[in-house]
């Protein structure tokens, strides 16, 4: 058996830079919550509640005298807003990539323009994202909800920074013919372009591709959907006790990517699993 890990599985930049903020809260026994899991891994989150951190769903969850530790998926200017009021300390590790975008749409809309973003209407990125408008907001996740929308004749349009590129196109192409005046921003990160190519390349050379992430990780799906496209044998598994049985063969070439929010020491204990499946095979 041959095994291969991407150079790009695992933690992004943003996801890394929250994460290690979060541990050092911890380290000083700063009491702090995060509002909503900080990344999209049960395993890494329980590690953290572990160290001291655990998540809360709303700023009424937060006791006083706790900091909130914000997500790198960021959050509505409102979140900061009723921070403020009622005197919560906020650490803030929103990922630049996203507060980024929420400078663009906040800018553009500043005159009423419309938003249009391309991603999960159910995505916390993209409800923060949302919240940045000033005018109306239109999400899109598929070219035929493009089609059904009633866009307007001037508008702004970003992108999840997870999504893949050719759903953004597919979508585009639709907004291109009905937006008369269109400022396109194509706001897809590079780690997760990066990592989707990656996994795509990997995919059509290997005989069985693993996908290590989260069930509820968005960019976790979107790995496992393009290598699936590319080889049968595609499976995503969340820990190294998910890691089917009876599926490699002595001679197979096993690939391992990972989701933007899997630890590294997660994907070390799905390549050991596999090492010892492959060496207990007949
Ligand atoms: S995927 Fe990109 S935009 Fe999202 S947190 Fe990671 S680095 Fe930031």
């Amino acid at each position: 058996m041959k095994l291969t890990i991407g150079e790009h599985a695992g933690f992004c930049f943003g996801v890394r830079r929250a994460v290690d903020k979060a541990f050092d809260c911890a380290k000083q026994q700063l009491p702090c919550v995060t509002l909503g899991p900080l990344i999209h891994n049960p395993q890494e989150v329980a590690r953290l509640e572990h160290a001291g951190v655990r998540s809360v769903e709303s700023l009424e969850d937060v006791a006083p005298g706790q900091t909130v530790i914000i997500r790198s998926h960021g959050v509505t200017p409102q979140v900061y807003a009723q921070c403020e009021a009622r005197g919560i300390p906020v650490i803030d590790c929103t990922c630049p990539h996203v507060a980024h975008i929420h400078q663009l749409v906040r800018e553009y809309s500043k005159d009423g323009s419309a938003v249009i973003i391309v991603g999960e209407p159910e995505h916390p990125e993209i409800v923060g994202i949302a919240g940045w408008a000033h005018g109306d907001v239109f999400i899109l996740p598929t070219p035929e909800s493009a089609q059904t929308a009633q866009l307007p004749g001037r508008a702004i349009v970003v992108a999840q920074t997870t999504l893949r590129r050719d759903r953004f196109e597919a979508v585009l192409a639709v907004v291109r013919e009905k937006v008369r005046d269109l400022t396109v921003r194509m706001t897809i990160c590079a780690a997760t372009s990066k990592r989707q190519q990656e996994a795509e390349s990997l995919s059509k050379e290997a005989d069985v591709m693993i996908i290590v992430g989260g069930r509820n990780s968005s960019n976790t799906q979107k790995l496992l959907e393009t290598c699936r496209l590319r080889c049968a044998r595609a499976y995503q598994v969340e820990t190294p006790q998910d890691v089917p049985a009876g599926v490699f063969g002595p001679q197979d070439r096993v690939a391992i990517t990972a989701g933007a929010s899997t630890p590294q020491w997660l994907l070390e204990q799905v390549k050991v699993r596999i090492e010892e499946m492959c060496a207990d095979a007949p």
